[in-house]
């Protein structure tokens, strides 16, 4: 069934919404995106999102085209209209379309590219990958400097999720000078005894709204977080591992390069953090 999407102010099927070849997002990646999910048809921390998204493309001098209030609404629009129960919302702005192929931004009268569309996910929190765990490998983590920046530059990050692929895993921690940084798409954790450890906020990662929600969970149920950086050889040390992400929540990981960590199935730790995030979250959802 064609999905209804949205681009720059138009709700139109899906074959029949258009870029342009010049778009700036397409031959630069200069463009910033958000992936919020959908639980029970309702956005999951909305706020936390349209908060993020502002900061990144202020920190990329890109101007903002649409208010929170209807960014809001066209998401509403877009669950509605694909009748999403469970899934997730992907929306990207870009610099827009300048005339021609040019390194120099455009002047401002050139509009920033807007695009929405829904990806349905029946069942989205019942995933049945949460209850036995990922593995994951190390690579180097060889992104650019701004991490913090939520932009559509995902070409490493895309080969990183290959690596681990081909290596018969899920996915892949990064690391920089000898410090893990994050996953290819969410941050990653250790628990040692009771104590929660991730990796501090920074330009090396992004500031994950479901880490901010999760960390906030933890520290109200009197856990103990530590945000510092961590080694790979004390991740495989340690008693649980776990990554978060707006569209997979908090993901047991049970195996790190070969090494099992813990009993090799999720910690109670991170199953209970699922819990409470899930819980919590969906009692505020929008
Ligand atoms: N780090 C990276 C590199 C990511 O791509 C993502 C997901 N977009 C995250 C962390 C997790 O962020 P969030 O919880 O906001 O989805």
């Amino acid at each position: 069934m064609s999905r209804t999407v949205y681009v720059n102010g138009e709700y139109l099927p899906e074959g029949e919404a258009k870029v342009s070849i010049f778009d700036r997002g397409f031959l630069f990646a200069d463009g910033v995106y958000e992936v919020t999910s959908v639980l029970d048809g309702k956005l999951i921390d909305f706020a936390g999102h349209a908060k993020r998204l502002a900061r990144s493309l202020g920190e990329l001098d890109m101007r903002n085209p649409i208010s929170t209030d209807d960014l809001l609404e066209v998401h509403r629009e877009l669950v509605r209209t694909n009748d999403i129960t469970d899934g997730v919302i992907y929306l990207q702005i870009t610099r827009g379309a300048a005339s021609d192929r040019d390194f120099a931004f455009p002047a401002d009268d050139v509009e920033p590219t807007i695009v929405l569309f829904t990806q349905s996910k029946p069942g989205l929190a019942d995933s049945p990958t949460a209850k036995v765990g990922i593995k994951v490998i190390s690579i180097a983590d060889e992104r650019w400097g701004r991490r913090d920046i939520k932009t559509v530059q995902l070409l490493y990050p895309s080969m990183g999720k290959m690596m681990a692929m081909a290596a018969g895993c899920d996915d892949a921690w990064m690391i920089e000078d000898g410090a893990v940084t994050e996953g290819t798409s969410n941050n990653a954790y250790i628990v040692k005894g009771d104590t929660i450890i991730t990796r501090h906020l920074g330009h090396e990662i992004l500031h994950g709204i479901t880490r901010a929600a999760v960390l906030r969970f933890a520290r109200e149920a009197q856990m103990k977080v530590e945000e510092r950086p961590f080694t790979i050889d004390e991740a495989k040390a340690a008693d649980e591992a776990f990554t978060t992400s707006a569209s997979a929540f908090v993901m047991p990981v049970v195996e790190l390069d070969g090494a099992v960590i813990g009993t090799g199935k999720p910690g109670p730790i991170a199953t209970r953090l699922r819990e409470i995030y899930l819980e919590e979250s969906r009692k505020v959802a929008i």
